[in-house]
């Protein structure tokens, strides 16, 4: 740390991202939920000598193009929709800007663990709410809150989605106060509050590229709300990075936005794929969490998380650990190929077998 820092930041525990190895060979990447299929064929096109050429002049800082895309996806005017560098960025200008009269946010202790870091970036509370003991949020414990509230929904890292009716419950008893839905992994089966704008001015969706549109690396997220709340991030945006999407980050997000048919097969490929895996997961023992997302939270009574994580990294296969209270026993598993899951299937039923033998409790265990 050097001495110029200022004395606020000196305590900020950065957010802490899942590991990206720079050897992808032999290694399957089941850790950042991630797609594992290319992004629609339209954005292969947007890579010419013609586009990169163009990079020497700036970008359109209202990204007039992919807003109208993304219009055109959900129906809305252009005046709703704010894009930004990733929805962690939009994510920034809303713990910046929209902290309430309290300086306050309410979200879900078990949830995306960037909200709390952004409450030390900007000076604001967080408010960390437990989970109910299904872990499922219950809409009850943000009747009538006295700040902004982040929900992510489906949650994570559990994969568990909340109802239309829950937030609308959320959105009736908070008119004073904006709530936020992220809707990072929303594509995967749950449902979009996005048809709640035309009733609620106090709701604001965010979304992403990253992962039903396979665009992780290009950086695009979006935010939809009221044309005032929209005003205000792009205030913001304009008095810190007005060209905070590239060139060509427009052009593929416009690619991806325009191909519903392809973006279609691709989430039900996953969601596909993941009933399957959930399912084989269960015969050999997993519990898993409802999801509706592009990965399972899942424990087993007799291997701890960690153990099997470590072990699956043997195999070359990563998923995510967490280490946290209430969650120390499961491990996250983005939802890759079928090949890619049944070669974690075969990893586990291995790393089962293995354990047993190594255990003398494993079979009290497996009969208690
Ligand atoms: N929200 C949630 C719940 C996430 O899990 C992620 C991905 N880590 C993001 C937002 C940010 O995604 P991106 O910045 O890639 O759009």
């Amino acid at each position: 740390m050097s001495r110029f820092l200022d004395e606020r930041y000196k305590e900020l525990e950065p957010y802490t991202p899942g590991e990206q190895p720079k050897n992808l060979k032999r290694l399957i990447k089941l850790n950042t939920n991630e797609n594992p299929y290319p992004p629609a064929p339209g954005v292969l096109k947007i890579i010419s000598r013609e586009e990169a050429e163009g990079l020497r002049l700036y970008s359109d800082p209202e990204a007039a193009e992919l807003a109208e895309a993304i219009g055109d996806f959900y129906g809305i005017d252009k005046s709703m929709i704010m894009t930004g560098n990733g929805s962690d960025e939009i994510l920034a200008f809303i713990f910046m800007i929209f902290q309430g009269k309290n300086r306050r946010f309410y979200f879900p202790e078990i949830s995306y663990s960037f909200y709390p870091v952004y409450c030390d970036v900007f000076g604001a509370e967080a408010v960390k709410v437990p989970l109910a003991s299904d872990f499922s949020v219950n809409p009850r414990d943000y009747e009538r809150a006295d700040g902004t509230i982040v929900i992510t929904n489906p949650n994570a890292p559990t994969g568990m989605a909340m109802s239309l009716k829950d937030i609308e419950r959320i959105l009736k008893s908070n008119r004073e106060n904006l709530v936020v839905i992220d809707e990072a992994y929303v594509d995967f089966g749950a449902e979009s509050c996005v048809k709640l704008l035309k009733g609620y001015d106090n709701l604001l969706v965010v979304q992403t590229f990253s992962k039903s549109r396979s665009l992780a690396g290009a950086r695009i997220g979006f935010a939809l709300g009221h044309e005032e709340v929209i005003a205000d991030l792009n205030r913001i945006k304009f008095s810190f990075n007005p060209y905070n999407l590239n060139r060509l980050s427009i052009k593929a997000g416009v690619e991806a936005m325009r191909d519903r048919e392809y973006f279609e097969q691709m989430t039900g490929r996953i969601i596909r794929t993941r009933e399957k895996f959930v399912s084989e997961m269960e015969k050999m023992g997993f519990i898993l969490l409802p999801s509706k997302a592009n990965f399972v939270f899942a424990r087993h009574e007799s291997i701890p998380g960690e153990e099997y994580f470590t072990k699956l990294r043997k195999y070359n296969i990563i998923v995510r650990y967490f280490g946290k209270p209430r969650i120390r026993d499961f491990v996250r598993i983005t939802i890759g190929t079928d090949n890619e899951m049944e070669e974690l299937l075969t990893a586990t039923q291995e790393i089962l077998k293995e354990y047993r033998q190594e255990d003398p409790q494993y079979e009290k265990k497996e009969n208690t």
